[in-house]
């Protein structure tokens, strides 16, 4: 029965990912030759084109991606990959739990060695024809290895304690595992900034005077403090632009990409804090955390439960010793095989995504000067070859940031309800 679930479920989650792609593809093709209307003058011919033309093509890796990510899936669990690499480990070394950590490592480097190739492409490939690629092969290759390093260094005591956990604490086990999960997480978010993001960039104090100070003058009038301004070598991998802000209470420190401070002037990088401060403000950073903290909380109990079913297993083609023990395979299986039933939360939390947008928007434009939002986003999506004509459907489904002609036409709207400005942006 699980077994029959399962593949419904999967094979049903490829057709609407296959039926959406398509949907996206055509859509985007039949509008290749029109700039819509509200982005003439503004955005070029040859832009849209080639915004249309790199929509089309991740697209077409993506279904690639997907499709070989499911004959992954199937041939691991259904076709026995799992249990012969269990059954070779416990041959090898036994019941212990260093059979289990083993069985998971084995797993996690198997997954990353036939991911490689696809993630190569991406980078030299796609991206490079379009003029996003920036990273040499060396610097592919070395960026490879830190994660690895980053990987085992923090994953292997997380899964070892929940392994320990798993064995040891009794039926309530995931209770425990939940609290060292949400622990790990916090430890790793105040980590972020400081100590994993710096091994892979340089971040350096932002020294533009004039926008130093416009910045602290937007963030005195939205109530925050600063906790410093950084700039960030975005450029040694992608030209995809970004600024992001990392801290938690009220004191913010904040991270440009490089590559957005070559694209925006000054008013338009203010426009875009004051979206980003509105994230801040209504909380959305926070609501996500306990969203996603109490979200795990049911994912624990589930696993608590199903693994210590029979038919789990078994419909997974897997054949359990839950006598023997077989944690690691327990979170194998349930981490491999969760994202097949949850895909169709997606348009759930997309939906929900956006509201956040819309909202973070709406406070932009009453902080800073709307027009001036609106001038940078064009600019981003522009530079981003992002495409303005997405199939409405699947931007409903998929999409966290709302499409550009809604999004804009909302700002415009709210701009002209906001005929007085803030004195330091009219
Ligand atoms: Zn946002």
């Amino acid at each position: 029965m699980f077994t029959l679930l399962f593949v419904a479920c999967l094979l049903f989650g490829v057709l609407i990912r296959l039926y959406l792609a398509s949907r996206q593809v055509r859509h985007v093709v039949r509008h290749r030759d029109q700039v819509p209307a509200e982005f003439a003058g503004r955005i070029g011919k040859t832009s849209h084109q080639r915004a249309a033309d790199y929509t089309v093509a991740r697209s077409r890796l993506t279904t690639i991606g997907l499709v070989f990510d499911s004959a992954v899936l199937l041939g691991l669990t259904l076709l026995g990959g799992l249990d012969a690499i269990d059954s070779w480990l416990r041959g090898w070394l036994g019941d212990g739990l260093v059979t289990q950590l083993a069985l998971i490592g084995v797993v996690a480097s198997l997954l990353g060695v036939l991911g490689l190739p696809l993630a190569a492409y991406r980078q030299f490939g796609l991206e490079a024809r379009f003029g996003f690629n920036r990273m040499s092969w060396r610097l592919f290759v070395t960026d490879m290895f830190k994660g690895l390093a980053v990987s085992v260094v923090l994953g292997l005591p997380l899964i070892a304690a929940i392994l320990w956990l798993m064995r040891t604490a009794g039926s309530a086990w995931w209770i425990w595992g939940w609290a060292v999960w949400a622990a790990f997480n916090l430890a790793v978010m105040l980590l972020y900034p400081r100590v994993i993001a710096p091994m892979f960039n340089r971040f350096s104090p932002l020294d533009d005077p004039d926008l130093v100070a416009r910045i602290q003058a937007l963030a005195t009038r939205c109530g925050f403090a600063l906790d410093g301004l950084f700039v960030m070598d975005g450029s040694r991998r992608s030209a995809h632009g970004n600024a992001y802000f990392t801290g938690i209470g009220k004191s913010k420190r904040i991270v440009f990409f490089d590559t957005l401070l070559a694209k925006l002037n000054i008013d338009e990088i203010e426009a875009v804090l004051a979206h980003e401060l509105g994230h801040f403000s209504h909380r959305h950073i926070f609501k996500r955390l306990v969203f996603g903290f109490t979200m795990a909380f049911g994912v624990f109990a589930l696993l608590g439960w199903v693994a210590g079913q029979a038919w789990f297993y078994e419909g997974l083609g897997v054949t359990p010793s839950l006598a023997g023990g077989n944690e690691g395979m327990a979170l194998l299986l349930f981490f491999l095989v969760a994202p097949v039933f949850t895909f169709f939360l997606t348009p759930v939390a997309s939906w929900y995504s956006r509201r956040h947008e819309f909202e973070a928007d709406r406070y932009a434009a009453s902080h800073a000067d709307p027009n001036q939002l609106v001038s940078a986003l064009v600019k981003l999506y522009d530079d981003n070859a992002a495409t303005l004509t997405p199939d409405p459907v699947h931007s409903a489904f998929y999409d966290s940031h709302p499409p550009a002609t809604i999004r804009i036409g909302r700002l415009t709207a709210a701009g002209a309800r906001l005929p007085s400005l803030t004195p330091e942006s009219a």
